[in-house]
C-alpha cells in the first residue's frame, strides 16, 4: 500500500503517472496524486486556462481548439531511428503507445533559410568566399554557414571522440582537449567540462566569429558560457535542415491523450488517481525517515495551507527555478530534531545550481492571409516542399527566429487563419520583448515575480509590441531600408509566452562548466539520498538534469531512469547499452 505523490503535472510528472499505471505493478491499495500549480485543460474541454502541459502549450487562434494553432512552447521531436539508434526513443515510443503516431507529420526545416544579419538579406546557401556573411572573422569562418563554424569548434574540442550517446557521456565526464588543440589559454589535456563554451569560442574564433555563431545560429542560448564538453556535442541538433517531426493534433495532444489514458488505466486497475490543480508544492523535508511537505494554493502561493502531509514516494517534477523556490521556503521552516532539509544540504544545493537557466520567448501572430508567400517579397522564402509548418528565417534583430505555421486548423472552421511564430528568441533578447508586455501607459502595480503568465497561457500583445513586431518583420522580409510597418498586414491575434516568468524561470537549461555532468545526473535524481538519507524516496525528474535538456525526451528519460533504478519497474526503453537513459559514471 503506497502513495505516489507527483509534484508538477508537466511532461515528466504525467509520464511518471502514466508509466506507474501502464507497468501494471500497482494494486488498488496504492494511489497516485498529481499536484499542479497551473490550471491546465488536461481534458481538452475548456476546463482550464490553457492546454497542457508545463513548457508545452499549443495555442489555438482565439483559444478555439478547432482553429489553427502555433506551438508557444516545445514544438517538435526527432523520430527514433532503430537502425542508427538515434533520435528521441521514449518520445517516439510514447507517441506510438498513445496511438498518436497517425498524427505524426514532418516539421519542415529548410537547409537554406533566409537570413537577415547586420541589415543584409541573404540565403544561407549563398554565403561563400565571393559573398561572405557580414562579419569580420579572422579566418574564412564567414564564408560558410554559422553552423559550419560552430561545427568546426565542436570538432576541435571533441576530435570525433563523442559520436554516440555512450561516448558522449564519457566525454562529459573525462573528455580532454586533444593533442592537436591550439590555444593561447587552454592546453591539450585540459578537461573540456571545466571550460566555458563562450570562453573557448572566443579563444578559437575571436569576437566576430563568436558573434556570427550567436547571430547566424538563431539560438543565443547555444553559445552562452555553458559546459564546453556538453556544448560541443549538443550544438549540432538545432541546425536548420535537421529532420524533425511534430503532431498535426498539436504537441499538447501528447499530454491531453496521456491524461485520458491515465484516468482510463487508473479506473480499470482500481487505483485511486487524483489531479489537484491550482496547488503548488510549497516546501518539503524529511522527518525521521518520512517525507513531509506543505502545499499552498495558487491564490496564496507563499503561505502553506493546512497541516503538513506525508507520502511514500515523492516525485518533484518541476524545473530548477521552481525547485529553488521550494528550497527557499523550506529553508525558513523551524529547525527541529529529526528534520532534514535535504534540498538545502550542501551537495544537493550545489547540484541544483549545476544548470544555467535559459529564458526563452515566443510570440504567435495570426493573419488572414499568408503574406510571407506573396510575390512581392524581394527574396522569396524557400517553401517549395513545405506542406505545413516550415522555417526558420533567422535574424540578429530581437525577433531572432521566425517559423511559418500557416493554416493547420484541425477542424472545419470556415474562413482559415494563418499562423506565424513571429519571434522565437532567448537569453538577452527576451528582455527586449518583456518591456513591451505592459502598454506605454501602464506601470507595475504588483511585484513582477508574482507574474505567472506562462501558467495561464498566451497573453495578448500590447499595441507597441505588435508595432515592434511588424516593423522588424517588414525589415527581415523586405529589406533594411523599410521605414514602415504597413508592409505587414494587421494581425488578427498576437499573443506572447514569456518562459522566463515564474514558476518556470527559463525555457530550457544548459549544464554549467566545472561540474561532472554524469555525477550530477545520477545523484540529483534522489536528493534525500544525496543528503545522506539512504532510504529517502524523494525523486527529482524532468528535462533540466538530463541528456536532452531542451527536449521532452529528457523529461521522459530521467523519469524512466528513476522508475527503473529506484522503483524496479520493468522499462519500456530499449537498446540501453547504446542509448543510456541518463549517463552512467
Ligand atoms: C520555447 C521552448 C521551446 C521548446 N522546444 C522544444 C521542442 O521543440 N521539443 C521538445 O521536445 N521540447 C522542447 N522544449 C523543452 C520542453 O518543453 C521541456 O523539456 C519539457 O516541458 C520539460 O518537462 P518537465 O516536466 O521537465 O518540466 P515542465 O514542462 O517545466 O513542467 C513542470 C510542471 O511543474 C509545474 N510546477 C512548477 N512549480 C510547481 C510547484 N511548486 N508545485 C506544483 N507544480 C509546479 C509547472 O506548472 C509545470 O506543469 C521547449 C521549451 C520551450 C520553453
Amino acid at each position: 500500500m503506497s502513495q505516489y505523490t507527483i509534484f508538477g503535472g508537466g511532461p515528466a510528472g504525467l509520464y511518471a503517472a502514466w508509466r506507474l499505471l501502464n507497468s501494471e505493478t500497482l494494486s488498488p491499495s496504492d494511489s497516485i496524486e498529481i499536484i499542479e500549480w497551473g490550471n491546465y485543460d488536461y481534458q481538452n474541454n475548456g476546463t482550464g486556462d490553457r492546454l497542457p502541459a508545463g513548457r508545452i502549450c499549443s495555442h489555438h487562434y482565439q483559444n478555439n481548439v478547432e482553429q489553427s494553432y502555433i506551438e508557444i512552447g516545445g514544438m517538435r521531436y526527432i523520430e527514433w531511428d532503430d537502425t542508427t539508434k538515434t533520435g528521441h526513443q521514449l518520445v517516439t515510443t510514447t507517441i506510438k503507445a498513445l496511438g498518436l503516431d497517425q498524427n505524426s507529420i514532418d516539421f519542415n526545416t529548410t537547409d537554406n533559410p533566409l537570413l537577415f544579419l547586420r541589415g543584409e538579406m541573404m540565403y544561407q546557401e549563398s554565403i561563400s568566399a565571393e559573398t561572405p556573411a557580414p562579419y569580420n572573422t579572422v579566418g574564412n569562418e564567414n564564408e560558410a554557414a554559422a553552423d559550419v563554424l560552430i561545427g568546426n569548434v565542436s570538432n576541435a574540442i571533441t576530435s570525433d571522440n563523442a559520436t554516440d550517446r555512450v561516448s558522449q557521456c564519457q566525454f562529459y565526464a573525462t573528455g580532454e582537449l586533444p593533442p592537436e588543440f591550439q590555444s593561447e589559454v587552454y592546453h591539450p589535456g585540459t578537461l573540456a567540462s571545466n571550460i566555458g563554451y563562450w570562453n573557448i569560442m572566443y579563444d578559437q574564433v575571436l569576437n566576430e566569429g563568436y558573434q556570427y555563431a550567436a547571430d547566424g545560429g538563431g539560438y543565443t542560448s547555444n553559445v552562452i558560457n555553458w559546459n564546453a564538453a556538453d556544448a560541443a556535442v549538443y550544438n549540432g541538433e538545432f541546425a536548420p535542415g535537421g529532420t524533425f517531426k511534430t503532431l498535426s493534433s498539436g504537441f499538447s495532444s501528447i499530454f491531453t491523450t496521456m491524461y485520458s489514458k491515465i484516468v482510463e488505466m487508473a479506473n480499470a486497475q482500481g487505483v485511486p488517481f487524483t489531479m489537484t490543480k491550482n496547488t503548488r508544492l510549497h516546501s518539503i523535508w524529511d522527518e525521521a525517515g518520512t517525507t513531509q511537505y506543505h502545499t499552498a494554493t495558487s491564490n496564496s502561493p507563499n503561505t502553506p495551507s493546512g497541516a503538513a502531509k506525508s507520502t511514500d514516494y515523492a516525485f518533484i517534477a518541476m524545473p530548477p527555478h521552481a525547485i529553488e523556490a521550494v528550497a527557499d521556503a523550506t529553508r525558513y521552516l523551524p529547525q527541529e530534531a529529526n528534520r532534514t532539509n535535504f534540498l538545502n544540504e550542501n551537495r544537493v544545493a550545489t547540484y541544483l545550481e549545476s544548470v544555467i537557466h535559459q529564458p526563452s520567448y515566443k510570440v504567435a501572430m495570426f493573419f488572414d492571409r499568408e503574406w510571407w508567400k506573396e510575390d512581392d517579397l524581394p527574396m522569396p522564402l524557400n517553401v517549395d516542399t513545405a506542406t505545413n509548418t516550415f522555417g526558420p528565417t533567422i535574424t540578429d534583430l530581437p525577433l531572432r527566429q521566425i517559423y511559418y505555421f500557416g493554416d493547420n486548423s484541425p477542424g472545419n472552421v470556415g474562413t482559415p487563419v494563418y499562423g506565424m511564430l513571429a519571434s522565437y528568441d532567448d537569453m538577452r533578447y527576451t528582455q527586449f520583448w518583456q518591456e513591451l508586455e505592459l502598454s506605454v501607459s501602464e506601470q507595475h502595480d504588483t511585484p513582477p515575480s508574482d507574474n505567472l503568465q506562462p501558467l495561464k497561457g498566451g497573453s495578448p500583445a500590447t499595441p507597441a509590441m505588435i508595432e515592434m513586431l511588424k516593423i522588424q518583420l517588414a525589415r527581415v522580409h523586405y529589406g533594411n531600408d523599410v521605414t514602415t510597418s504597413e508592409l505587414i498586414p494587421e494581425p488578427l491575434e498576437t499573443v506572447f509566452m514569456n518562459w522566463g516568468h515564474n514558476p518556470f524561470g527559463a525555457g530550457y537549461h544548459a549544464w554549467a562548466s566545472h561540474y561532472n555532468i554524469c555525477d550530477v545526473m545520477q545523484g540529483i535524481r534522489a536528493p534525500g539520498r544525496l543528503a545522506g538519507l539512504n532510504s529517502s524516496n524523494v525523486f527529482i525528474i524532468g528535462s533540466a538534469f538530463s541528456n536532452d535538456q531542451a527536449w521532452i525526451e529528457g523529461a521522459f528519460c530521467t523519469t524512466e531512469s528513476v522508475l527503473k533504478d529506484y522503483l524496479g519497474l520493468p522499462t519500456i526503453a530499449a537498446d540501453l547499452d547504446v542509448y543510456p537513459l541518463i549517463c552512467g559514471c
